[in-house]
Order: C-alpha cells, then structure tokens, then sequence
C-alpha cells in the first residue's frame, strides 16, 4: 500500500511553523503581515469562497481584508486601486480572484501588482524570476505540489519527472521549480497524446504530476512501481469531486500518492499565506 500524502495533516504542520514565523515578526518588527485580496464580482457565492482565505489567515496571525468591488468595476477604477495598494505601506500582500468580468484582462491587471506583493506569484516578473531560478514568490498551487513531494523525504535531484499538463499557472511553473531541485523533467501536453507518447513519459517517472482536469485521465496502469504521484486536478463528476488519477489502480504501484480531495487543495492556500509572510519580509528589507 502507498502513503496517501494526506493534505490536511501537511497543511495544519505548515500553519503552525507559519504561525511561528508571524509571531516573532511581530515581536520584531510590532507589525503582521497584511493580505488584501480583491474580488469584483456580484456573486455572493464567490464572495463566500473569498472570504473562507480569512480563517486560514486569521489562524496564522496574518491580518486579512476581503475588498469586494462591483462586477461593473472599470479597468481605470482597478488600476487605481491595485496602485493605491501598492504605495499602502500597511499592505503586504494583494492578490486577485479569477475570473474577472469580461472588460477586465487579468494578466494585464496583475502585471500591475508591485513585484514584491504579488503574493500569488503570477505577475510577469515574478514568472521571469522563475525561470531564472532565482525567486521569492511562487505561484501557490506548484508550490502546494513542491511541499508534497518534499514531504516524502526521497530526494528530488536526478529524478525523472513527468508534468502532464503545461498551463502558466500549474504545469508550466512546478517544471521550472521541479527544475531547479535538479530533477529532470518532462512535461506532456495535448501533443504529447496526440503522438501516442503519454503512455511511455509516465511509465518511467519517478515523480508524475497531472494538471490536466479530466478525470482519472492518467491511468494507475501507467505508474511506475514506486513513484510519487502528484493529483492536481479537481473534477465534478455527479455529486463527487475526483482528480486527474485513477486512484485506486495507480494507489497499487506507488509509493506515495495524493488523495483528491483533501491531497494539494487543502496545502495550496496556506502556500498563498507562506507568500504573504515572504512578502512582509520583502516589505521590510
Ligand atoms: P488548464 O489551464 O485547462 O490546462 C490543462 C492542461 O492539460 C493543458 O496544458 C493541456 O494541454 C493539458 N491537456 C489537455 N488535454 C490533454 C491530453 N489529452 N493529453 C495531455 N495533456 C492534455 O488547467 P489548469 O488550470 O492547469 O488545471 C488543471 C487541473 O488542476 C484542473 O482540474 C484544475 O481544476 C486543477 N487545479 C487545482 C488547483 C488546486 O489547488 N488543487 C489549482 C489550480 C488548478 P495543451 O496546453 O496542449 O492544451
């Protein structure tokens, strides 16, 4: 039987040290590190998944504001108050719920973000310091994929990892961060399946990723004996929410899996708060 890479457990572990680390800021600097997430939307069913980011933070120490703007919201109007954020000496963090209504462009808006307080890591700065290989600010759900993998203790440098799926905000940032833990990695895309080659890159990986959104999309007969299996996905199928693995079958081969739920959901936001901590550091250099 596999170690199911339980998700709740990491990320309670990772909220305690958190925790820690804002309590001596505090004593330290007589401030906490102060998130502002913007939502523009007039939905209150989003407003309440918004709001459910305040516990965690709230659980942390970390100060936590919920701006709700209108779904009519101007470019101009966003672009001011993104601008009025960043020179707010009191605001450490911001961050932007997608989707937007249609007249707003995310990446042009979170382009706007101060490099430094781009908490969820996607400003085009802070990807080019990724591919750098020199960076404070990592998108949270590769970074909640990172902190799994790390928590099983086998060592990433020389593995072979096979990514399945390559969006900017998954697929494309956990290779390069896959990368600079000197694993060396494959990633597979709509192509790579339409060549027939999907099969035999996932057969050999030590580490499998899959961001792809189609359920048990890669199959448990795939999974090399002993490998670490990442599920990013998160598919409705009926009244049950299933990830990108055929679990069970793959659960026979592998030596550590995620479960979906409860595997890289529960540790990505509390990897959006790890961000916050590091850009109240970045604030106060
Ligand atoms: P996305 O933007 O739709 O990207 C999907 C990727 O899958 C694309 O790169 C696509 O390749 C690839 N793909 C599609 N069909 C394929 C095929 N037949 N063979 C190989 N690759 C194929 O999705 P995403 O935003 O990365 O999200 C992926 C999944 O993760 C979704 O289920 C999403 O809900 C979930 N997710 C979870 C979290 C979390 O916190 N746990 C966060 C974000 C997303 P092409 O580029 O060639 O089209």
């Amino acid at each position: 039987m596999p170690q199911i890479l339980d998700g709740k457990i990491l990320a309670e572990k990772l909220k305690i040290s958190l925790k820690e680390d804002v309590a001596s800021l505090k004593k330290r600097h007589g401030a906490v590190p102060h998130l502002i997430s913007l939502l523009v939307s007039d939905d209150p069913v989003a407003a309440a998944y918004a709001n459910s980011q305040k516990r965690v933070a709230e659980h942390i120490g970390i100060a936590y504001d919920l701006k709700i703007l209108p779904a009519s919201t101007s470019a101009q109007a966003l672009v001011e108050e993104i601008s009025k954020l960043n020179f707010d000496k009191k605001v450490d963090g911001i961050m932007l719920f997608k989707p937007l209504p249609e007249q707003l462009n995310y990446q042009e808006l979170v382009n706007l973000i101060a490099v430094s307080k781009d908490v969820e890591g996607v400003n085009i700065t802070n990807i080019g310091n990724l591919v750098m290989g020199d960076f404070d600010l990592v998108p949270c759900t590769p970074a909640a994929a990172m902190e799994h993998i790390r928590s099983t203790g086998v060592s990433i440098a020389g593995k072979e990892a096979v990514v399945v799926g390559r969006s900017e905000i998954v697929g494309k940032p956990l290779s390069l961060l896959l990368l600079k833990e000197n694993a060396t990695v494959t990633i597979c895309h709509s192509g790579t399946s339409k060549a027939g080659k999907l099969e035999e890159h996932v057969k050999r990986a030590d580490i499998v990723v899959a961001a792809v959104g189609q359920p048990g999309f890669v199959k448990g007969a795939w999974i090399k004996p002993g490998a670490i299996v990442i599920d990013v996905g998160i598919n409705k199928v009926g009244d049950k929410i299933v990830g990108d693995v055929e679990f069970d079958e793959a659960a026979k081969r592998a030596a550590f899996i995620t479960p979906v739920p409860g595997g890289v959901g529960p540790v990505t936001v509390v990897m959006l708060m790890k961000n916050v901590v590091g850009a109240f550091k970045l604030q106060k250099k």
